[in-house]
């Protein structure tokens, strides 16, 4: 199928360049045939996020968003910070020590997947081919090595890679330009950057692994609208493993709640699911879900690198964006409207080129039109700010960041870099301090498999294991005896499993279970561990995350 351009992923990113290129047709009284593909079962099934949005982006793309009914109807009313000295004591942080970028004021705490249904229903009524349940499974190129489009994956083969009676191959989605909007450390984005060595003048990326779960709590204890970060504990003061958590009061009685851990953490010991479970026993936050019951489960790695480390946005006939790209930004824990601004600033830059008959161009403009966009001076200003954690420690680094961002306003003369990536941060498990977690008491912590259950994860069960292993005798060969083979830990859905089986250790992947976080594929010290897609509509139901 032949189009004039396929986007890949349907979140805000996606969505947002969908409308806009609709939107820049419309007026221009031209055809433009949009096509987006989307791995999740229905559009919001795979997005989870806090979330607080910033409407800027939206106000641009669609003034009108209220009378259009948008689910942003639940606006910031209160917003608290708070560093968590232990597991019981807390001091809160006056407002004036909090940086302005941070602060909420005019912000709506929402469902992202909401908000991206409704995006969804936008871009098909302007004339957007949406493909729910069809993955991207490989890029396509011309024949003078320019991207050409994308292949779905094909259904219906089975684990050993034999053709079932279900099978049906993947389609080929062709067209001029194509856009990658696949979130935090896309498989396609990543291969694209590997290929074209798009890094090869960024800082190194770093990311985090968020959770969250949605609760309905008393109603004596739900204030809409109010906002909760907290930084400090379980985290370190000073250095080696860093997490923020967000209580965001949504409407309905229901709190959406979360702890995002960075992936930087160095002890192959520590399990970032247990830590968020224990994290819920502190009573700031256990006194504001206590009695209530827990509706949701699910996990996503975030993308924290910010402006220093964004790749080249461009190759001939494609173009990165959202968080596939990394415009998140850091300060904020947002990356929401960063996501959509990028989607719109690049559908400017194809629809350009489509009027003038362009096809498979490097469209260099994208890197242009972000220089001179608010995302620019956004992302700069907040430049700082995941170096400054690594470099300084939680305290020390929320000092800098403040002085950077309110004394300095971004212009301090120098850029902070970390070059270790994720991957190579773990101690070997022999000279790391084991960690004791508490057993869950299932009221306000839970075990791994039963918090998967409330993913509705599914994948067709007999089809190609897809975290594949570049070599399969790394983690019981290497993993095992140097870091305890920390995927048992890391990842939030249990997949990985060491089992004894006649007295040898034994790697295990239950796959149907994962959650497409994608931590493995970042954490991984071998990195070993190649994250494709499965099969479309395979992966979790959120309902609304
Ligand atoms: C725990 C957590 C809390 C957060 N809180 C906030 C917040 O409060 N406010 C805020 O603004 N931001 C927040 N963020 C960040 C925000 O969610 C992201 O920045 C934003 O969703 C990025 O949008 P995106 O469109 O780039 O990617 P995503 O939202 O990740 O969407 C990508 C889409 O592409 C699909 N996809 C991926 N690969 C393929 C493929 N190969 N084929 C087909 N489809 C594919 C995915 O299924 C998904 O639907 C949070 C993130 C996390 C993890
Ligand atoms: S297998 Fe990997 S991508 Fe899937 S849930 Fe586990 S860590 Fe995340």
């Amino acid at each position: 199928m032949e189009f004039d351009v396929v986007i890949v992923g349907a979140g805000p990113a996606g969505l947002a360049s969908a409308c806009r290129l609709m939107q820049l047709a419309q007026q221009a009284e031209r055809e433009v045939s949009v096509c987006l593909v989307e791995k999740g079962s229905e559009i919001g099934a795979h997005i989870l996020s806090g979330a607080v949005v910033e409407p800027r982006a939206l106000n641009e793309l669609f003034p009108d968003w209220a009378e259009r009914g948008a689910p942003l109807t639940n606006p910031v009313t209160a917003d608290e910070v708070y560093y968590l000295v232990n597991d019981t004591n807390r001091i809160k942080v006056p407002n004036i020590f909090v940086p302005k970028p941070t602060h909420n004021a005019g912000n709506y705490a929402v469902s992202l997947g909401n908000v991206c249904r409704w995006l969804g229903e936008q871009a098909e009524a302007m004339g957007v081919n949406i493909f729910p349940g069809f993955a991207a499974a490989e890029i396509l190129f011309d024949d003078n090595g320019a991207v050409a489009g994308v292949a779905t994956g094909d259904m219906g083969v089975g684990a050993n890679g034999e053709h079932k009676s279900t099978y049906a191959p993947g389609y080929e989605l062709r067209a001029k330009y194509t856009m990658f909007a696949e979130g935090c450390r896309g498989h396609l984005g990543k291969r694209l950057m590997a290929q074209f060595d798009l890094e090869k003048d960024s800082g190194t990326q770093h990311y985090g692994i968020g959770f969250k779960e949605l609760w309905d709590i008393p109603p004596e204890n739900h204030v809409p609208g109010k906002v909760v970060h907290t930084m400090g504990w379980p985290g370190n003061h000073f250095g080696g493993f860093f997490a923020g958590s967000y209580l965001y009061h949504l409407e309905n009685n229901q709190v959406s709640l979360g702890l995002i851990i960075d992936l930087s953490y160095s002890n192959p010991h520590l399990s970032p699911f247990d830590e968020f479970q224990r994290f819920k026993h502190h009573p700031l936050i256990a006194e504001q879900i206590a009695g209530g019951s827990r509706v949701s489960y699910g996990a996503r790695a975030i993308v924290k690198g910010g402006l220093a480390a964004l790749p080249k946005l461009s190759v001939r006939g494609a173009l990165l964006i959202g968080d596939d790209a990394g415009f998140l930004n850091m300060t904020k824990i947002k990356g929401s409207h960063t996501a959509m601004k990028s989607g719109m600033l690049a559908a400017e830059t194809i629809f350009d080129a489509l009027r003038r008959g362009s096809t498979g161009e490097d469209l260099l403009g994208f890197q242009e039109r972000f220089e001179s966009s608010w995302l620019y001076e956004e992302l700069n200003l907040a430049r700082n700010s995941q170096q400054a954690i690594h470099k300084f420690g939680t305290l020390l680094g929320a000092a800098f960041i403040w002085t950077d961002q309110t004394l300095f306003r971004g212009n301090l003369p120098f850029t902070l870099q970390d070059p270790t990536p994720d991957h190579a941060t773990l101690k070997p498990a022999a000279s790391s301090k084991r960690i004791d977690y508490p057993k869950p008491d299932n009221k306000l912590s839970f075990d791994i498999l039963t918090s998967v259950f409330l993913s509705n994860t599914t994948h067709e069960e007999d089809q190609p294991c897809h975290l594949q292993l570049m070599d399969p005798d790394i983690p019981i060969g290497r993993n095992l005896p140097e870091y305890d083979e920390p995927a048992q830990r890391y990842c939030p859905a249990g997949v990985y499993e060491v089992v004894e089986e006649n007295g040898q250790p034994r790697f295990v992947i239950n796959g149907q279970n994962c959650v497409h976080c994608k931590t493995c594929d970042i954490k991984d010290p071998a990195q070993n561990i190649n994250w494709v897609v499965p099969e479309g509509t395979g992966g979790p139901n959120y309902p609304n995350m």
